[in-house]
């Protein structure tokens, strides 16, 4: 595993280095967000340490500019600094976490080993909401153990609803994810609302609890605290 620590106070650089090397880490070291960037633009690293206060270009800058090149190494920042505002801003720029100086050697590695094992998952090819199931892979749908014969688009439905469980989805949302239409028309929300209906009652029909519901003009939700 690559770490890259970009932190221009040469004592906490080496400090860092020594100590992440001798648990195994590949280290390098950049004393500026320039050089940081460089070097990330140029080799691969499956992990970022970055310092806020640098010298010329600030480590939002740099996290700014390397998040709008599409770059997605995980990033953890760390700041001599505890503000909300420069949490925040932080974690809106792009970072995946923060630490505060002086931190404790192992919450550091416990917090590189967090962001390590999340850069490393497979994407999300299973999803469950109480007996409800579908599976990407084997491309079926099921429920209290029960096979659903689906149709593609009433598959890819409930895909959708599944990964947005709990959230309210507006027709909207459905036109332009699942149908991939940017215009509402009414013609499409009569589309968007049959086969609805008709997800509903394969997968909702045949059992007591219903999953999913209407929200009246807003749209519709998979689960969520009441089943009407
Ligand atoms: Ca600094």
């Amino acid at each position: 595993m690559r770490i890259l620590v970009v932190e221009d106070e040469r004592k906490i650089a080496d400090a860092l280095k020594k100590g992440l090397e001798a648990v195994g880490y590949q280290v390098t070291t950049a004393a500026s967000g320039e050089d940081g960037f460089f070097c990330l633009t140029t080799e691969e690293y499956d992990l970022m340490l970055l310092d806020l206060m640098l010298p010329g270009r600030d480590g939002i800058e740099i996290l700014q500019t390397i998040r709008k090149k599409g770059i997605a190494t995980p990033i953890l920042l760390l700041t001599g600094r505890d503000t909300v505002e420069d949490r925040v801003l932080g974690l809106d720029s792009g970072a995946d976490d923060y630490l505060v100086k002086p931190f404790a050697f192992p919450e550091l590695l416990a917090r590189i080993r967090l962001l390590l094992r999340r850069g490393n998952q497979e994407p999300q090819h299973a999803f469950k909401l109480d007996d409800l199931e579908l599976n990407l892979l084997t491309h079926r749908a099921s429920r209290a153990g029960q096979p659903l014969e689906l149709t593609a688009k009433e598959f890819e439905l409930l895909e959708y609803l599944l990964q947005n469980q709990g959230q309210v989805v507006s027709r909207e949302m459905l036109a332009q994810d699942v149908w991939q239409i940017r215009e509402r028309s009414t013609p499409l929300d009569n589309v968007i609302d049959v086969t609805i209906a008709r997800l509903r009652r394969k997968v909702d029909g045949p059992f007591e609890k219903k999953l999913i519901r209407t929200m009246r003009g807003v749209g519709f939700c998979l689960g969520g605290t009441e089943h009407v």
